[in-house]
């Protein structure tokens, strides 16, 4: 039998251990790394990843000391007895044939304490702390700390250690003269930047023996001022490798930089690049990272030389079984990450366990279980957007005997429109892996028809799940109404669709995360630079290190495809309630677009001239955008017209989803609530 993937499911001989394919799960902070109380379900989260057939996990980061916490009390491994809680997991992912390197993280300057230290008196512009620079002795004790966390992770079990040298973090700290302005042996020129990274490598692989992994996370891109060039990142490579590093992975971007480097509008493996220009530079093995997210690009990847393993986190979290799927040609029942950050790293920095948008199991995968039916019921889901699709796929996969209707022609609901976002193409993947689901699964799914109480009734069901959605709200526009006949006024899905093509003025009521996507649509002009990887490369500046150093240049964004206003009434910035980890792009992508956002409008009338607005209580500053169409984006409500009608006449009835509460109502609620509410019945 010829392998779907040969390249990706190739094993990797390090001389001392053979990995069983080149699929590194790359280090992903889940938050049950810090109190091991929640060892035992980082235990269940690590060991199904292993049974799913993942070569090389990493954990997410562990501090080697307590000045390298990321926060107050996160996970450390500094002592014996700490080492010992972590023998069942290590034990659970060789029991499945995995193995597994704990991240050694030391977090520096980005340490949100008042402990973190750095090698200068510099703050993070991502942190409140200022952090103390560290004198020789310190220095020798940071160093000291790294070496013994790795003697304790080879106790307790670990089949390595990755040493977290980029993303801005300490390490990545002394290498950059951006962070590092010390006139020691420590700093000044580069040789005596990466004393510190070659000191712990060196010292690491002495204490640890020769049969340990040693992956060296490298920074080949800082996208920071004064980062490293080319020819800098090629020395200090050659110098890990000579110290000892037994793999190097790649590392793309600081914290800090105003670059997007995971987000869904990232083009898929768009840093691919940066990995191949170090081969045949160093002779171990070079892993390549970010926004790979498929068999297919993985593969390609390795088959091109780009890399010789692969690293994926939040696929991972997304499908445990990627891995196996992909190989036993199942490629198209994997649970695709759409990297769109929501339950992963917005958790994470919200102090919450990380999860998945598409798969809540993730993290929870010790109380989230989808075990089989007890008593099989016959049970209708109405609605198959998210929250539908989740439920319908877990009842019927648990035995359930599942009808699934929706009015409309296709599967997916909002999902539908925010497929058609620039930028949003991933979206995409989900209504594919839901549709196979829904085959494997074997629900009926009965499209096209709009399920009435009548009908449902007749249908002989045990229970009946409503995940009918939601309907726009109309915010009452004096004039909209009218303006609706002339096309002047719109919906967001009518935009969306492409059912009307907008002029090259219009104003969008709202700013939400609708809002948002309906300006990204509208500037775009039908370009999504996510697909176009020079293009997007131009827009935000990255370029070759070998040209520019740390690969920052000057962003050249394509002009907007026509002027568009943002409009909210609250006085706040617009888009503060965006995604933790992505707002800040969304932001930055229409201010580079010319986007006007105003906040603290009135919205006055709508007429021939345009949008009327004015300014606070006393309605000040009337103004009129002149705009050729205005997009209303103001939010949902709830389209749940079957409850009380079945519920009357006395049947288990459930709302999920918009259906259920349309306030804040994201994909992640929906499919979490879709899946849960599946789990009990
Ligand atoms: P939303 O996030 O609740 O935003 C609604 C917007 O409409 C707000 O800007 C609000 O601002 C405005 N608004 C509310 N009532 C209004 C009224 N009566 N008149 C005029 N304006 C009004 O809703 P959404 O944009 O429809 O998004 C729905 C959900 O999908 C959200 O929860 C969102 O998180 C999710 N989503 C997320 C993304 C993402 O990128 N993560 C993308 C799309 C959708 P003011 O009240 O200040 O005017
Ligand atoms: Fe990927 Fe989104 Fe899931 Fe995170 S939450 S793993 S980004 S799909």
């Amino acid at each position: 039998m010829t392998l779907p993937d040969p390249h990706l499911l190739e094993p990797l001989d390090l001389g001392f251990v053979k990995l069983r394919n080149r699929v590194l799960m790359g280090s992903m902070h889940t938050g049950l790394e810090d109190d091991p109380r929640h060892f035992e379900r980082l235990q269940a989260y690590f060991a199904e990843r292993a049974q799913g057939g993942v070569g090389l996990i990493v954990t997410g980061g562990f501090a080697p000391n307590i000045e390298g916490w990321a926060a107050p009390f996160s996970g450390r491994l500094a002592t014996r007895r700490a080492a010992a809680r972590h023998r069942p997991l290590t034990q659970a992912v060789h029991a499945a044939g995995g193995h597994i390197a704990l991240q050694i993280l030391h977090t520096g300057r980005y340490g949100y304490h008042p402990l973190a230290v750095a090698p200068s008196r510099l703050k993070a512009p991502i942190s409140p702390f200022t952090p103390r620079a560290l004198g020789e002795r310190g220095i020798e004790r940071q160093i000291r700390a790294f070496v013994r966390c790795a003697v304790l992770a080879r106790e307790a079990g670990y089949d390595g250690v990755e040493i977290m040298g980029s993303e801005g973090y300490f390490i990545n700290q002394f290498i950059a003269a951006h962070s590092n302005r010390r006139d020691d042996r420590w700093g000044g020129s580069f040789e005596q930047r990466i004393r510190l990274p070659v000191e712990i490598v060196r010292r690491t692989r002495a204490a640890v023996g020769p049969d340990f992994i040693l992956i060296y996370r490298l920074s080949m891109l800082d996208l920071v001022p004064d980062g490293s060039d080319w020819s800098e990142v090629v020395q200090l490579a050659q110098a890990v490798e000579s110290a000892g590093a037994t793999i190097i992975n790649t590392g793309i971007g600081w914290h800090e930089a105003r670059v997007p480097t995971i987000a869904t509008s990232v083009p898929r493996a768009a840093f691919a690049w940066v990995t191949r220009k170090l081969k045949g530079q160093v002779g171990i093995p070079l892993c390549a990272t970010n926004r790979i997210n498929t068999p297919d690009v993985a593969e390609k990847i390795l088959a091109d030389g780009d890399a010789d393993m692969v690293s994926m986190a939040r696929p991972l979290l997304a499908d445990p079984e990627f891995v196996n799927k992909a190989a036993t040609g199942r490629a198209d029942e994997i649970n695709t990450c759409i990297a769109c950050n929501q339950a992963c790293l917005d958790h994470v920095f919200q102090r919450r366990i990380a999860s998945c948008l598409v798969n809540p199991r993730a993290g929870h995968e010790t109380e989230l279980r989808y075990e089989p039916a007890t008593r099989p019921r016959r049970i209708a889901v109405v609605g198959a957007g998210p929250a539908g699709l989740a439920c319908a796929t877990v009842l019927a996969g648990r035995g359930h005997r599942v009808d699934l209707y929706d009015g409309a022609p296709e599967i997916g609901g909002q999902f539908n429109l925010a497929r058609r976002v620039p930028g949003k193409e991933e979206f995409a993947e989900t209504l594919r892996y839901f549709a196979r689901r829904l085959q494997v699964t074997g629900v009926n799914l009965r499209l096209g028809t709009r399920a009435d109480a009548a009908m449902l009734r007749q249908g002989g069901y045990d229970e009946f799940v409503l995940a009918t959605g939601v309907v726009p709200r109309d915010p009452g526009i004096p004039g909209a109404a009218e303006h609706r006949a002339t096309g002047r006024v719109l919906g967001y899905a009518d935009v969306l669709t492409g059912r009307v093509a907008c002029g090259p003025r219009v104003a969008i009521v709202g700013a939400g995360g609708i809002g948002f996507d309906v300006a990204e649509f509208l500037v775009a002009g039908g370009h999504s630079t996510a697909l176009d990887l020079s293009a997007w490369q131009r827009e935000w500046g990255v370029t070759d290190p070998a040209i520019a150093r740390s690969g920052l240049a000057t962003p050249q964004p394509e002009p907007p495809a026509r002027q568009v206003y943002l409009l909210q009434r609250k006085a706040a910035p617009l888009g503060k309630g965006l995604g933790k980890t992505t707002g800040w792009i969304h932001r930055a992508a229409l201010r580079m677009k010319r986007v006007e956002m105003i906040g603290g409008v009135n919205y006055e009338r709508i007429d021939e001239r345009g949008l009327h607005i004015s300014f606070g209580t006393e309605h000040a500053q009337p103004t009129v955008l002149e705009v050729d169409q205005v997009v209303l984006c103001a939010g949902q409500e709830p389209l749940c017209d079957l409850y009380q009608p079945l519920l009357e006449a006395g049947h288990g009835v459930h709302k999920i989803g918009g259906a259920d509460v349309a306030t804040e109502l994201d994909a992640k609620r929906a499919i979490d609530q879709g899946s849960r509410l599946a789990a009990r019945l």
